[in-house]
């Protein structure tokens, strides 16, 4: 967020007027600054202008659909955050948006409750993404041919940077952080999405697959069933 006085703003790209308005009533009621584009190609343009400090976007969109906003954002290295709308019974559809780089998303039709914890869990998070992290962090961690620079937030592989989305580098910081010790999906979720009521882990998992694609070989994490993840010990 650009300063602390500035109501924080927020993008809802949705072409359902009913839920568009819905949500906007609700975020405005909760101190926001809320805009709504019905079209992808509008949503663009006023992520370019206006700099949300979160999008809320639904993914079947007129113009330009969701799946390619997120892409197009976090190609062109934008962290803003995404929160993706997507109805209850798509779970290929919230797959797909978590790998392009959405950072979580909403099941419609959403309890307004709920968006506004998020909204705030989200914003919350991307204000203060060191919170994230330990106090001490050390400025470079490395894990046999993995190199996490924290201050820039690269990632390097063999000296090769990896292009992590926002959210796939503060939980693969935080894993490495932790090595040694496994973190619960909720410890997670608390850690780098900042919510602690979450029942669904999806967001974790996905998150989790999608690094050990990009890192390959060099993927620290491991499973452990029925717990969590961790990156062990160093030997
Ligand atoms: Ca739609």
């Amino acid at each position: 967020m650009a300063s602390t006085d500035e109501q924080p703003f927020i993008l809802i790209a949705e072409d359902e007027p009913n839920i568009a308005s819905f949500a906007k009533m609700y975020l405005e009621a909760a101190g926001f600054r809320v805009e709504v584009a019905e079209r992808g190609d509008d949503a663009l343009a006023s992520i370019e202008e206006e700099r949300p400090d979160l999008l809320l976007l639904d993914l079947n969109l007129p113009g330009v659909d969701g799946f390619e906003v997120t892409r197009r954002i976090r190609q062109g290295g934008g962290a803003m955050p995404i929160l993706m709308l997507t109805a209850r019974d798509d779970a290929v559809d919230k797959v797909v948006g978590l790998e392009l780089g959405a950072d979580d998303y909403v099941t419609k039709p959403f309890d307004p409750r709920e968006l506004v914890a998020r909204v705030r869990a989200v914003l919350r998070r991307a204000d203060a993404p060191a919170e994230a992290l330990d106090a001490d962090v050390p400025p470079v961690l490395e894990v046999d041919d993995l190199r996490i620079e924290v201050g820039p937030r690269e990632v390097f592989v063999k000296g090769d940077e990896v292009a992590l989305t926002p959210k796939e580098f503060d939980l693969l910081t935080a894993l490495v952080q932790a090595r040694g010790l496994v973190l619960s999906r909720e410890q997670l979720l608390e850690k780098v999405w900042g919510y602690t009521f979450l029942g669904d882990s999806r967001t974790i998992d996905v998150h989790v697959r999608q690094l050990r694609r990009k890192l390959g070989g060099a993927c620290p994490i491991e499973t452990v069933w029925g717990t969590g993840y961790k990156v062990p010990a160093r030997r």
